[in-house]
């Protein structure tokens, strides 16, 4: 399941440079959380750190994006291909120029 950010939010920052998969940026006037990006965590952590460090405890499973652990495991595999892409090519640029 992807978790998301209820409207209890109160933007202290606190959580967003903490997930490891850049699912989680500043929308219209609180933070949110991009499902597709989301792995709660799976593949890099036991617990999902943005609820670890929650002072408000805003952070709920997301009812509407309900996902097996194999699931969370595929997207962290696809997630982890795409940075591997992105990294190759960032490369291969520095070596063209
Ligand atoms: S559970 Fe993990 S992957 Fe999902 S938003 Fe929170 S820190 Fe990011
Ligand atoms: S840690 Fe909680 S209160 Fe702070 S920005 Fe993230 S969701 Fe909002």
């Amino acid at each position: 399941m992807a978790l998301w950010i209820t409207d209890e939010c109160i933007n202290c920052d606190v959580c967003e440079p903490e997930c490891p998969n850049d699912a989680i940026s500043m929308g219209e006037s609180i933070y949110e959380i991009d499902p597709r990006k989301c792995t709660e965590c799976v593949g890099h952590f036991d617990e999902p750190q943005c609820v670890q460090v929650c002072p408000v405890s805003c952070i709920p499973v997301n009812p509407e994006h309900v996902e097996t652990r194999e699931q969370l495991l595929a997207r962290y595999d696809d997630l982890q291909a795409a940075l591997r892409a992105r990294l190759s090519a960032a490369s291969a640029v520095r070596a063209g120029g």
